[in-house]
């Protein structure tokens, strides 16, 4: 099974990719993950990426292929696997049917007013990935592996309403083009985690 997800930032995306990855037994690949994770180790590429995530814009293209394209070919990946923030842009979704095709295209679409509250107030887990919500979770832990959750750099107003213009201008396209390609599902991104997530299931 090989899934994009595609949604705008604060769509659902990471939250979704998590149960679908636990639930199929496949990996979830997170390009923003990749990014944070060289961040956090100080590497090269940590520091090209920070340059562009800061501001809420996009990592050059050739890059972000060339990560995606040596992560596909891992063992791990070789009975499915869960993009989850790539590609991002045409060039992207061209470079990746260069090198592999696509079952489906999960679009989920939640409505743009709820996507600056979620993000502006959401708080991250450093060590598993999970995400949590200001209004719903005031712990300062992760509720799963105790760790203290943190305010991703990016999530603050002015760089998310950055995010949100460059995912209408470069992202957008993308489901018109996996649309034409007979691939697309689109969910319901403004329903409740678990309901989403049913909604997936089905699809898959
Ligand atoms: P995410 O965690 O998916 O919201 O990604 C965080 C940031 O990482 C984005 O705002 C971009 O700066 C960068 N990034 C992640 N995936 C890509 C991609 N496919 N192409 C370009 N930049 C990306």
């Amino acid at each position: 099974m090989k899934v994009v997800l595609l949604g705008a930032p604060g769509a659902g995306k990471g939250t979704q990719a998590k149960r679908i990855s636990d639930f199929y037994a496949i990996p979830h690949i997170s390009t923003g993950d990749i990014f944070r994770e060289n961040i956090k180790n100080g590497t090269e590429l940590g520091q090209l990426a920070k340059s562009y995530m800061d501001k809420g814009q996009l990592v050059p293209d050739e890059v972000v292929v060339s990560i995606v394209e040596d992560r596909l070919k891992k063992e791990d990946c070789q009975k499915g696997w869960l993009l989850d923030g790539f590609p991002r842009t045409l060039e992207q979704a061209e470079s990746l049917a260069k090198f592999t095709d696509v079952d489906v295209v999960l679009d989920i679409e939640a409505d743009f007013g709820l996507l600056e509250d979620r993000l502006c107030g959401r708080r991250v887990c450093p060590g598993c990935g999970a995400s949590y919500h200001i209004s719903t979770y005031s712990k300062p832990d992760c509720e799963r592996c105790g760790q203290t959750l943190v305010h991703r750099d990016d999530d603050t107003k002015e760089v998310v309403r950055s995010r949100l213009e460059v995912y209408e201008k470069q992202t957008r396209p993308l489901i018109e083009y996996y649309a034409e390609k007979g691939v697309l599902k689109t969910v319901d991104g403004n329903l409740p985690i678990e309901e989403c997530f049913a909604q997936i299931r089905e699809i898959l």
